[in-house]
């Protein structure tokens, strides 16, 4: 890993309208899915972006890819503006930056062959032309995620969810990608086959150089595959660090309920430790309180946070976090 930024987000924004009912269908609000984030991604690293569900995290995931349109803010793709680039410079973006999805089944098509699926991105991008040069690019992907390559005349139906990963992976890999977005790419997996799909994303990851933005609600498999992690509320992240200094340390008070309500192995630990529930539900993205955004929520929330918008400020090496228990110095509007 590096310090080498290959993707980065600036205020990026995705907002979705909110119409009224009836025959005119006026706008009158929107739904703040994506509301103002900025991230980086170094070269090689898997970052974890973590949050409970809702908090649009597989909207900035798809956001990152344009898989989604933003609103405001920009993406850059190994220092190209993603935002603005025209049809041809975005097929060649499909290509580099890639999205294994949550659900292998649903993402694999039932009436073609596991050979034509994981082929289809090799047509698409003219990669490997020829039947017989594509076929052997097929086994080859199929052996790489530990299928063998005699599988490749069989249908979706025919395998295990782990196989359909694995195949949804193949097909991920298909056209030599620099990044991929593991969008809860073990959610829907039993227990013991979501470590052997950990373990194969790892494999991959030191065989081929890639970089893992991985996006899940479960903060104890992001911190066992990250090297960082990004703590996402409501629309925003609100703390970024590495891995196992933001898991000892967290500096922000949603990281620490988050942190706080993951069970520790040992009982006596697990007696002894204290739990931070949070009061209340997630608001909705269609009415984000002023101010800090968590403040309905937080124990600690004071003074300037009902009118206060706290940016990500240094809170230790490498590590950020958005809150003015850290000192009220910068506010996001004064910095956007
Ligand atoms: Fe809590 Fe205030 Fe910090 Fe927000 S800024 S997390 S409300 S203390």
């Amino acid at each position: 890993m590096t310090d080498d930024v290959l993707v980065r987000a600036r205020d990026l924004q995705v907002h979705f309208p909110v119409r009224s009912k009836g025959l005119r269908r006026k706008v009158v609000g929107a739904v703040r899915a994506v509301d103002g984030v900025d991230l980086e991604v170094r070269r090689g690293e898997t970052l974890g972006l973590v949050g409970e569900s809702g908090c649009g995290k597989s909207t900035l995931g798809n956001a990152l890819l344009r898989l989604v349109e933003p609103t405001g803010g920009t993406v850059e793709f190994d220092g190209a503006d993603v935002t603005a680039m025209s049809r041809p410079a975005l097929r060649a973006l499909r290509r580099r930056a890639v999205m294994v999805f949550q659900d292998p089944y649903a993402s694999l098509d039932p009436r073609a062959t596991v050979g034509q699926t994981v082929a289809e991105p090799l047509q698409v991008h003219g990669l490997h032309p020829g039947a017989r040069a594509r076929a052997s690019r097929v086994a080859e992907l199929l052996e790489l995620v530990g299928l063998d390559a005699s599988v490749a005349s069989r249908y979706p139906h025919e395998f295990s969810g782990g196989q359909r990963q694995r195949v949804g992976i193949a097909r991920a890999l298909a056209g030599e990608p620099d990044f991929v977005v593991c969008d809860e790419a073990i959610a829907s997996l039993d227990v013991s086959v979501q470590a052997q799909v950990l373990n194969l994303l790892r494999r991959l990851q030191d065989q081929l150089g890639l970089t893992y933005l991985f996006v899940s609600h479960d903060l104890a498999a992001v911190r066992h595959v990250s090297d960082r992690i990004a703590v996402m509320y409501l629309g925003r992240v609100v703390e970024v660090g590495p891995a196992e200094q933001l898991a000892a340390d967290p500096q922000h008070p949603y990281t620490q309920a988050l942190l706080s309500a993951v069970p520790v192995p040992s009982p006596a630990l697990e007696r002894a430790r204290r739990r931070t529930v949070l009061a209340g539900d997630v608001p909705s993205a269609a009415a984000v309180p002023s101010g800090c955004r968590f403040r309905t929520r937080c124990p600690h929330a004071f003074d300037p946070c009902p009118d206060v918008d706290p940016a990500l400020q240094a809170v230790g090496a490498g590590q950020t976090a958005a809150c003015h228990l850290h000192g009220v110095v910068g506010s996001r509007e004064a910095r956007v």
